[in-house]
């Protein structure tokens, strides 16, 4: 068998179809945020990111860096096991105490990323809890989709952010059932935030339990980074909310916070908790580090909102198409895999400005996206350079400027 001429072949299929993904190779230079040194060849030296999740640069905060550093000199590298073997650091408990505390829960638990949170919570809740329907958001992120699957439960899709289908759905099932409404708070692709309060009423009508993933939203919504929830002041009314600490918290990890029974079930039940090495105690220092100042400091959320309003009015003003919502992504549409590669190997090679092409799988076809995400570190200067280094690719690539 020829494996290897087996892959070159599905590979070359992606390739034909303008979907085959390559990664920028960058140098994050701390302090410098979003400026990133390029090692690609036909890129400049310096360029500016202009699609980073670390959304607020905490990356780079001086309090992250220096919990980090001080945990390395009094912990050293790694953790040394898994949590139940000699993993479990002191670090790993205070993280999981900030996290239940940011959302008002009594307990939470640490994963090694948010996918796993993810994968592991639902895969174990649907196939543990006996007959459980797991209704699931249709956007819902791979993570959530592929743990559900792994349950085996069964599973139901529901219409995007649509209380009433949702509604439909759950009165469609028997009455006993054990339930599990799974949705996400920010989409990240369109960036359109769910119906909150709506879907927990639906669900607690029909005696569900609610399941929400907050990976887009911890740090940036809610007064001290709770997250849409939090802003909504319907956190104690959500069963589970999962989040990430490698996105607005700039540092890595996963977790889910709830009850103490529910985590203590996640806990002893979830062979991808259970079975691997705990994260380094400080990654989990950074990340306390993080919580901790963006639960009492707003001014980072506040100039992220200043800027992200900035590059949508001067989007709108040259005429560029972008997704209209109330989060801090913006998606201009391109509609095209090749043109939407086009444009960001342009706007990286000519412009210095690197932001990823988004294509298929991860958006449908049809729906392929440059997806822009300010930053407070992200200058008005830099955003002019970006405005009008769109406005001229758009002419010469005769992108349709019909609003999406
Ligand atoms: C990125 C992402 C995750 C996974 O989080 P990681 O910490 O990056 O593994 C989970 N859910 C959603 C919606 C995401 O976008």
């Amino acid at each position: 068998m020829d494996f290897d001429g087996l892959f070159q072949t599905q590979l070359d299929t992606l390739k034909q179809e303008g979907n085959y993904r390559i990664f920028a190779e960058l140098e994050r230079k701390a302090g410098a945020f979003p400026r990133a040194r390029c090692h690609d060849d036909d890129s400049p030296d310096d360029v500016t990111v202009w699609c980073s999740n670390d959304y607020l640069g905490m990356g780079q905060h001086p309090a992250v860096i220096r919990a980090m550093k001080d945990a390395i000199d009094n912990c050293g590298a790694g953790a040394g096991g898994t949590r139940n073997i000699s993993g479990t650091n002191h670090n790993h408990k205070l993280l999981e105490a900030e996290l239940a505390d940011l959302h008002g829960k009594d307990a939470a638990l640490l994963f090694t990323s948010g996918y796993v949170s993810n994968w592991a919570a639902l895969s174990t809740l649907g196939s543990r809890i006996p007959d459980a329907v797991i209704l699931s958001d249709e956007l819902n992120h791979a993570s959530m989709i592929e743990g559900i699957r792994h349950s085996r439960a069964a599973k139901v899709l529901w219409r995007h952010n649509d209380p009433e289908d949702l509604d439909r759905k759950l009165s469609a099932l028997p009455a006993n059932a054990p339930k599990i409404v799974a949705f996400e708070s920010v989409y990240s692709m369109d960036g359109d935030i769910c119906p909150m309060r709506e879907i927990v009423e639906v669900a607690e009508k029909h005696g569900a339990m609610t399941y929400l993933d907050e990976v887009h939203a911890v740090g940036l919504y809610g007064p001290r980074g709770g997250g849409i929830s939090e802003r909504e002041g319907l956190s104690d009314r959500i069963t589970l909310i999962e989040g990430t600490l490698g996105k607005a918290y700039g540092v890595v990890g996963g977790y889910i916070t709830g009850s103490e029974a529910l985590c203590d079930f996640i806990r002893s039940f979830a062979s991808g908790f259970i079975f691997t090495t705990a994260l380094p105690p400080a990654v989990a220092a950074a990340a306390q580090a993080s919580i901790a100042h963006l639960k009492v400091s707003s001014s980072e959320r506040k100039s992220q909102r200043d800027r992200v309003a900035h590059l949508r009015r001067r989007l709108d003003q040259e005429g560029i198409p972008h997704l209209h919502n109330d989060s801090h992504i913006i998606p201009v549409m391109i509609k095209d895999p090749v043109k939407c590669r086009m444009i960001a190997d342009y706007l990286m090679q000519r412009y210095g400005i690197y932001v990823q092409p988004i294509n298929y799988p991860t958006v449908p076809k049809g729906t392929e996206r440059l997806r822009f995400t300010p930053s407070p570190l992200h200058s008005v200067d830099d955003i002019e350079h970006l405005v009008l280094a769109l406005k001229e690719l758009w002419k010469q690539c005769a992108i349709s400027h019909a609003v999406a």
